[in-house]
């Protein structure tokens, strides 16, 4: 077992003991989803006060709106809910690649293989973090299946732990 996975199944041990919130239902009862990013330093249940049961939390690279569409769809049309935040954060990791560097780190790490694999893959990177939630809020509000939903976008601050509304 890796130290890694250790690590997984000691802490769980311990949480299981003390668990006591085995009766949840399945659709979140806040009816709202959270997309953020997969960065290591965020903690959304503690930095964004999300109960558990209260909500979808989806994270992908980035806080994608692209990326996580598919299961912002099932969110809202099968588990009922009705709002969404996108909340991406300062220093984001893709922030600093385009797809060429995306693709040659691929080529540099795997080989040429693997390269071949990626050589179609849109990394979603970004250049400018405010424009990128704007356009993330903008691009999922045009979508008829978020008809009646309320979308706003909100940045991160991973230097502070605060967060502010974008749009
Ligand atoms: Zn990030």
């Amino acid at each position: 077992m890796t130290s890694v996975q250790k690590n997984f199944v000691e802490g769980n041990k311990e949480y299981a003991a003390n668990f006591t919130q085995g009766d949840l239902a399945l659709p979140p009862s806040q009816k709202y989803a959270i997309l953020t990013c997969m960065d290591a330093r965020i903690d959304p249940a503690a930095a964004f006060n999300i109960t558990l049961g209260a909500a979808h939390v989806i994270r992908n690279a980035g806080a994608s709106a692209r990326a996580a569409f598919r299961d912002i769809v099932v969110s809202q049309n099968l588990l009922g809910t009705t709002e969404v935040l996108i909340v991406k954060h300062t220093g984001c990791g893709m922030l600093t690649f385009d797809n060429e560097g995306g693709r040659s780190a691929v080529k540099q790490n795997k080989g040429d293989k693997a390269a071949e694999e990626v050589k179609d893959l849109d990394f979603l990177t970004f250049q400018d973090l405010e424009e990128k939630v704007k356009e993330d809020v903008e691009w999922l509000k045009s979508k008829a299946v978020e008809e009646g939903i309320t979308i706003t976008g909100w940045i991160y601050d991973c230097k502070t732990g605060k967060v502010r509304s974008v749009v």
